[in-house]
C-alpha cells in the first residue's frame, strides 16, 4: 500500500490497468482482471477453514472477509489520495493488487510535512479501522460476526503495522524519507536513504524466519508469502533508488552540450575522405548537403564502424546516411524531460541540433544519451 508518488518520470501516460469498479470521490478505482481470480481463491482457502459452519454459510462468510478486507485495503488508499488532494497534489487513480493497493498521485508534495500526511494517512486509516472493530467486537463480540469483526480488525492492524516498517516502498518509508529530508533538505539522498532500509527490510523478512525457525514444520504457503512480499519490497526500493538516480541526471541532459560538431559533406563525398575532413576538424558527425548546402542527411556512425577500411573509398558518405525526417530536427536549447520526450517520439540514432534560427549546431548521437544515464 505504497502511497506510490510517480515513480518512474518516464513512464509512457498512464497504462490500461483492468477496469474500473467504482469512483469513490471521483477518484477512479482500478482493478486487474486476475485480482477477481486471487479473490476467488482467498475466498476458497478461508472457506475451508471454516468447517464448523455449513457448507453455504462458509462461502458467504469467507466472501463477506473478503470483499471486507478490500474495501479496508480501498478505505486505506483513499486516505492516502484524499489527503494528496487536500494539498492540492492531482490523484490520477487507485490500483487495487490481490497484496494491496497504489494511489498515483502525479506529483510530490512540495514539503516534508506534507509528505509526511499523505504518507501517514493510510496507516492512520487502516489503524482507525482496527480500533473500531475493536469497539464493534465488545458490542457483538459472538458467532459469526464477532468471528468476522474480530478477523477485520486483525487484519487491518496487520495492514498498518505493516506498512509502518520505515523502508520504502511502504509508508513508513515515506514517512522515514520526509523526516530525512526535513533534517538534511535533500530529498534525493532521503530517497536512497529510505530505499536501501527498504532494501534490508526485504533482506530481513527472508532471514529472520529462517533463523528463528519461523518457516520450519514445513509451512510452504506461509513461506511463499514471505518471499512474495520481501521481492516486493526489493523491487519498490529498487524503484525509488532507479528514479532518483535518473532524476540527478536530468539536469546533465542538454542538447546544446551533447552536439557533436559535425562537417557537412555533399551525398557523392566518398565515405573515406568525408571522415578524413572530419578527423582533420575534430568533428565526431558528417551531416549531408544537397546543392544549396541545406542538410539532408546524417552519416550513421554504427554503418561508418561496420565498413572496413578498405572499403572506404568506395562507397559514398550519402549510401550511410540516414535521411533527415523533420521531427529528427531538433532544438538545440532542448534539456530535461523535454529532450527525452522529443527523442522518444522519433527514436533515430542521430538527430540534427539547430538554432532557432535554423543555423546547425552539432548532431545528438543517441548513444551520448544514453552514456548520461550509464550505471542508473
Ligand atoms: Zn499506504
Amino acid at each position: 500500500m505504497a502511497s506510490g508518488q510517480e515513480e518512474q518520470p518516464d513512464r509512457r501516460g498512464p497504462q490500461q490497468h483492468g477496469f474500473v469498479v467504482a469512483r469513490p470521490f471521483g477518484i477512479p478505482v482500478h482493478v486487474s482482471p486476475y485480482w477477481f481470480v486471487i479473490a476467488g481463491v482467498f475466498i476458497v482457502i478461508y472457506a475451508n477453514n471454516l468447517s464448523a459452519l455449513s457448507r453455504d454459510l462458509r462461502y458467504v462468510v469467507a466472501a463477506a472477509f473478503v470483499v471486507l478486507l478490500y474495501v479496508s485495503v480501498l478505505c486505506h488508499e483513499l486516505s492516502h489520495s484524499l489527503v494528496a488532494r487536500g494539498f492540492g497534489l492531482p490523484v490520477r487513480r487507485i490500483l487495487l493488487y490481490p497484496l494491496g493497493g497504489v494511489s498515483e498521485i502525479e506529483r510530490e508534495a512540495p514539503t516534508p510535512g506534507r509528505q509526511f500526511l499523505v504518507a501517514a494517512a493510510g496507516p492512520a486509516l487502516s489503524l482507525a479501522l482496527a480500533v473500531a472493530g475493536w469497539g464493534l467486537a465488545q458490542v457483538a463480540p459472538y458467532g459469526v460476526t464477532g468471528a468476522l469483526i474480530r478477523q477485520l480488525m486483525f487484519a487491518n492492524f496487520v495492514v498498518a503495522a505493516f506498512n509502518l516498517l520505515p523502508g520504502l516502498p511502504l509508508d513508513g518509508g515515506q514517512m522515514l524519507r520526509a523526516v530525512i529530508w526535513k533534517v538534511t533538505g535533500r530529498p534525493n539522498a532521503a530517497t536512497i536513504a529510505a530505499a536501501w532500509v527498504g532494501r534490508a527490510l526485504a533482506v530481513g523478512l527472508l532471514v529472520i524466519p529462517f533463523f528463528t525457525g519461523g518457516l520450519a514444520g514445513g509451512n510452504f504457503v506461509s513461506g511463499l508469502w514471505v518471499i512474495v512480499i520481501a521481492a516486493f519490497m526489493w523491487t519498490g526500493a529498487t524503484q525509488s533508488i532507479k528514479a532518483t538516480r535518473f532524476r540527478e541526471r536530468l539536469p546533465a541532459l542538454q542538447a546544446r552540450r551533447l552536439a557533436r560538431r559535425a562537417i557537412s559533406v555533399p551525398a557523392s563525398t566518398p565515405l573515406a575522405e568525408a571522415v578524413r575532413q572530419a578527423d582533420e576538424a575534430g568533428a565526431r558527425a558528417i551531416v549531408v548537403v544537397d546543392h544549396g548546402g541545406a542538410p539532408i542527411g546524417i552519416v550513421n556512425e554504427a554503418s561508418v564502424i561496420a565498413t572496413p577500411e578498405q572499403r572506404r573509398p568506395w562507397v559514398d558518405a550519402g549510401s550511410m546516411a540516414r535521411t533527415i525526417e523533420p521531427n529528427m530536427i531538433l532544438s538545440a536549447d532542448l534539456q530535461g524531460m523535454a529532450l527525452l520526450d522529443a527523442i522518444k517520439r522519433a527514436p533515430a540514432s542521430e538527430y540534427l541540433l539547430v538554432e532557432p534560427s535554423g543555423e546547425v549546431v552539432g548532431v545528438l548521437a543517441a548513444r551520448d544519451l544514453d552514456q548520461v544515464f550509464a550505471g542508473v
